[in-house]
């Protein structure tokens, strides 16, 4: 069912507008009785708006208590600290990308940017949104590192890796050796994995054992956004 027929149904009122306000993303608004919910278009992508309507729609399925829930960009992050945007962006996940629709095709395809585009493609949604859930089911040990300016924002890693290995964390820096640093910087453009040295991201191995790493990055150099992914190889 489509998003707006949902909304109907719920007589939630949905509107649309450019609000010049770039953090703004979008709001629940619960008054006289009504629900309302309000998206910022000023950044006219599809991915993004659809993600925005999904969140909103979490507060209202979620019953999250308040009159009204103004969400920012960094609340839409997974990095979020505030349970209701962390519990709304999972519930935009789930609806947007659903188990049943993504979890064969996760689990198997092959973990790079054709994979990850063609599920932001067909589902509409964020190149970002797409690899995040495509890590809730995959059964490779494969990472995701987002970065903007060189400063990390995004980490994310396959079940399969969580408890055998740290990565740089949010907030930190990445490496000057890494191909993230050589793609944002030069005209580098990779077209598969590169083998790199692990410390490059990873900070810590709990298993003590020997491991390889391989990357592959690609940069937006007009917004400074990196996305890496990382593969780790156990010997
Ligand atoms: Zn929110």
């Amino acid at each position: 069912m489509s998003i707006n027929r949902i909304f109907e149904n719920h007589n939630i009122i949905y509107d649309e507008l450019a609000y010049g306000d770039p953090n703004y993303m979008g709001s629940l608004i619960r008054a006289k009785g009504k629900t309302i919910i309000l998206v910022n278009t000023d950044i006219k992508n599809a991915g993004r708006i659809n993600f925005t309507k999904a969140h909103e729609l979490g507060h209202f399925s979620l019953n999250h208590k308040g009159q009204q829930f103004e969400c920012s960009r960094t609340d839409m992050l997974d990095s979020t600290r505030k349970p209701f945007e962390l519990e709304a962006n999972q519930f935009a996940k789930e609806f947007l990308l659903p188990e049943q629709m993504v979890k064969s095709i996760s689990m198997s395809a092959p973990f790079d940017f054709d994979t990850i585009k063609s599920m932001g493609n067909e589902f509409m949604v964020s190149k970002l949104v797409a690899v995040f859930r495509i890590l809730d089911f995959h059964l490779g040990d494969y990472a995701v590192i987002g970065s903007n300016h060189g400063v990390i924002t995004q980490v994310g890693m396959s079940k399969s890796l969580i408890g055998r290995v740290n990565l740089l964390k949010l907030g930190g820096l990445i490496d000057n050796n890494s191909f993230a640093k050589e793609c944002l910087i030069s005209n580098l453009r990779m077209n598969g994995y590169s083998t790199i040295d692990p410390n490059t991201w990873i900070t810590r191995n709990m298993r003590g054992s020997t491991i390889s790493l391989k990357e592959y990055s690609r940069a937006d150099k007009s917004s400074g956004s990196v996305m890496t992914l990382l593969k780790v190889d156990f010997k």
